[in-house]
């Protein structure tokens, strides 16, 4: 397997040396597996004056799967728009036509004091948030900032067509297949004709998927829903920005944002793999960001891209052991617990594999 690693901003390259560590032990075990590695977002301006230079584009291209970390850092909040580090994430996204971005929220017994909420409302949660991610108002025409009559007005349009939101139903469902056969369908059909359509669309999908129980939300009573009783969810669908917003909300009720993998898919499963938070500027180059979420990426990655089930359980489990052996980054430290830097949780989950 070929494995495009590209580290961002921020903290990024910390905490994607920890999942390359990983990788290393699996490598050094006769795994094949080739890495490279290019500079992305706010590195790739700096050193290409790009954020997706065309080399690193090149690289993601010819690789099975990209090991991502994060993009962005306020030294280039100023740039224009294009050259900012967050276009390049979007642009790779597009380019590479990962539109199937899948979330889980899963709460590791040990940490739910970490939560926000209520133990008994989160103890036991196991939720996967497939959000579309190559369509909705992020990219629709047209878009921009102009004056009319007088005066700036922001624009951006809502748009998806109707297979590019069957195929993400198709994805979707065949998770919920996987997990409890429940599917929530999250829109705002009743403002909005996007939205409307969106559904038509998953009820036409679901009849493919007889033994899949879909149910229909508006995404503010979900965001409400996953606050008040989150346990109700089992799989949830939705598009690019009601599913960037909930899954940072899901994201709290397993303790950290540090916690959480994802994977973007395309529709031959390829994929990109990165945790879910930013480049957490506030906190990098100090040697405490938490890793697990991009080692967790990485037993995505040997989920969905290698159908290799047997070594994401094997991360997977490493993950469980350091938690329950009490390594806390600060983000999810607790008193008596063992606080550990970035890249001694790395050491420990090397040593638990
Ligand atoms: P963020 O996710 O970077 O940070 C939010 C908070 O969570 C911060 O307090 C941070 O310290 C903490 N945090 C994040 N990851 C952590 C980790 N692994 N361990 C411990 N603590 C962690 O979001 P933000 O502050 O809104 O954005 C910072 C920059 O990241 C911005 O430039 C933004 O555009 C960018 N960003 C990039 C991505 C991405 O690359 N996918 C996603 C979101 C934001």
């Amino acid at each position: 397997m070929k494995i495009a690693v590209l580290p961002g901003d921020g903290i990024g390259p910390e905490i994607v040396a920890q999942a390359v560590k990983v990788l290393d032990v699996l490598r050094a075990e006769g795994a094949k597996i080739e890495m490279e590695t290019a500079p992305i977002g706010g590195a790739g301006y700096d050193a290409a004056g790009d954020p997706l230079p065309d080399a690193t584009l090149k690289l993601a291209r010819a690789a099975d799967a990209v090991l991502l970390g994060a993009v962005g850092g306020p030294q280039y909040d100023a740039l224009d728009r294009p050259l900012r580090p967050e276009r390049g994430l979007l642009r790779i996204r597009k380019e590479l036509n990962l539109f199937a971005n899948l979330r889980p929220a899963l709460l590791y017994p040990e940490l739910a004091s970490a939560s926000s909420l209520k133990p008994d409302v989160v103890s036991g949660l196991d939720l996967m948030i497939v959000r579309e991610l190559t369509g909705d108002v992020y990219f629709g025409q047209p878009r921009g900032i102009e004056v009319r009559n007088g005066e700036r007005v922001g624009f951006n349009t809502m748009l998806y067509s109707e297979s590019e939101v069957r195929r993400v139903a198709h994805v979707a469902f065949g998770i919920a297949m996987k997990r409890g056969r429940k599917l929530c369908s999250v829109e705002k059909a009743n403002v909005l004709e996007c939205s409307e359509l969106w559904k038509e669309v998953m009820i036409e999908v679901s009849k493919d998927y007889p033994e899949v129980e879909l149910s229909h939300m508006y995404v503010d009573n979900a965001a409400m829903q996953l606050i008040r009783a989150p346990k109700q969810f089992d799989t949830m669908v939705t598009g690019n920005i009601f599913g960037d917003i909930l899954s940072d909300a899901a994201s709290m009720l397993s303790g950290s944002i540090g916690m959480l993998p994802s994977a973007s898919l395309d529709e031959n499963n390829k994929g990109m793999y990165e945790p879910i938070h930013g480049s957490a500027p506030d906190i990098a180059g100090k040697n405490m960001a938490n890793p697990l979420a991009t080692i967790l990426s990485v037993a995505m990655m040997y989920r969905y891209t290698l159908a290799d089930l047997a070594t994401a359980d094997r991360i997977e489990n490493a993950v469980k052991k350091v938690i329950s052996q009490g390594y806390r980054t600060s983000d999810i430290w607790t008193d008596g617990t063992q606080k550990v830097s970035c890249s001694e949780m790395g050491d420990a989950v090397v040593k638990a594999i």
